[in-house]
């Protein structure tokens, strides 16, 4: 007999296909497992909205949940309250800082009106996640994929990507 809890330990083992070394779990992407009337649930958030990576995200999680024996899965897309990265597990901010990748810092609360400036937003200050300088500036807004900026440490010189607060 397959039970909800075997169903949730099964959806957390889906992984992300942008940074697959995190699961949906880690990203907190993955919102809830539930279960209606013989049917899986499983509630996810985005990232952000049009994140291409979203019909993936959706048919790993059928798959996963298929192979182990649900035959009836649904999965249902939240966007409010919108994903922020502060929803990265520590698990996962450690994940990242192990493929190379320097995890975000906390994200700008965007309670009420948000000013729209030509600057890009101020960076805190983003430590190198291979010598673990405090000495790194960005290259480029966006990396491999737009959640990500590229950056360089300005003491070892490694380039290095950056997940951003959002
Ligand atoms: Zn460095």
């Amino acid at each position: 007999m397959v039970t909800l809890t075997d169903a949730r330990a099964v959806a957390e083992t889906v992984t992300d296909p942008e940074l697959p070394m995190l699961t949906l779990a880690d990203l907190g992407v993955l919102r809830e497992v539930s279960e209606s009337g013989g049917t899986v649930v499983v509630t996810i958030t985005p990232t952000y909205t049009g994140c291409p990576a979203m019909d993936t995200m959706r048919d790993d999680l059928v798959h996963a949940l298929h192979d182990a024996g649900y035959d009836d899965v649904e999965v249902r897309t939240v966007l409010h309250p919108p994903w922020s990265s502060d929803w990265i597990t520590e698990e996962g901010r450690r994940k990242l800082a192990e493929a190379g990748i320097s995890p975000p810092g906390t994200a700008p609360r965007n309670d009420g009106p948000i000013p729209l400036t030509l600057a890009p937003p101020v960076s805190h200050a983003v430590r190198c996640p291979h010598c673990g300088a405090a000495e790194t500036e960005e290259l480029s807004r966006f990396s491999a994929t737009a959640c990500k900026s590229l950056r360089r440490c300005r003491t070892c010189a490694e380039p290095f990507e950056h997940v951003k607060e959002i």
